[in-house]
């Protein structure tokens, strides 16, 4: 929280399969006070996802009707499905002085800093495209269309880093997800300075 008693908003990128959310979930393991905003997509399930847990899945019609009455806060079409953020979560947590965590792709990060500027981009990183390639086949949940496809999409993302506040190169989950930790903490201590 900053001295205004509001939460802060700190933004996760990174390619599919660069390990956001493991990073994020090994560091909530020991943070109180900050949350995990849970994204809406078109995109189907994955094995082991569950809805209103890791996303809310949603229809192209409920999405619409969703963008249509302004409801999110950032919204994109990503590998071929749309994402989006709700505006009321960001605020519930923000305004209970709790710190939100968005794990987006690049276009979402830039529409949250242009609305919030105050909010803080890291930036998480394969060690490099070929391990990254790798991991996703390991996953074993994309075809090898989408697979070529997230890959590319990966180097457009990484040509962005430099226009982020942090860069995480996950080469090891414990280290990078004590070097989130630190991010995180380093803004609490901070008192509400924002720099
Ligand atoms: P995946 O389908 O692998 O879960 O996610 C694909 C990409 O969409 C990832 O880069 C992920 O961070 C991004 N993403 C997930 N939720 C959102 C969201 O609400 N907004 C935006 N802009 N991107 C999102």
């Amino acid at each position: 929280m900053n001295l205004q008693g509001r939460g802060r908003l700190f933004v996760l990128s990174g390619p599919s399969g660069a390990g956001k959310g493991t990073l994020r979930k090994k560091a909530f393991e020991d943070l109180d006070g900050i949350v995990f905003s849970i994204s809406c997509t078109t995109r189907s399930v994955r094995e082991g996802e569950q809805d209103g847990v890791d996303y809310r899945f949603v229809s192209k019609d409920a999405f619409r009707e969703l963008l249509g009455r302004g409801k999110f806060l950032e919204h994109a079409f990503v590998h071929g499905h749309y994402y989006g953020t709700l505006r009321e979560d960001v605020e519930n947590a923000l305004g209970q002085g709790l710190d939100i965590i968005l794990e987006i792709d690049v276009q979402g990060a830039f529409q949250i800093r242009e609305e919030m500027p105050e909010s803080i981009l890291i930036f998480v990183s394969p060690p490099s495209l070929g391990e990254l390639e790798r991991r996703l086949r390991e996953r074993g949940t994309e075809s090898e269309n989408m697979l070529a496809l997230r890959l590319k999409n990966a180097r457009l993302e990484i040509d962005r880093t430099g226009e982020y506040d942090y860069v995480i190169i996950n080469d090891d989950a414990e280290r990078a997800s004590a070097e989130l930790k630190r991010i995180i903490l380093a803004y609490r201590e901070k008192k509400g300075v924002i720099p």
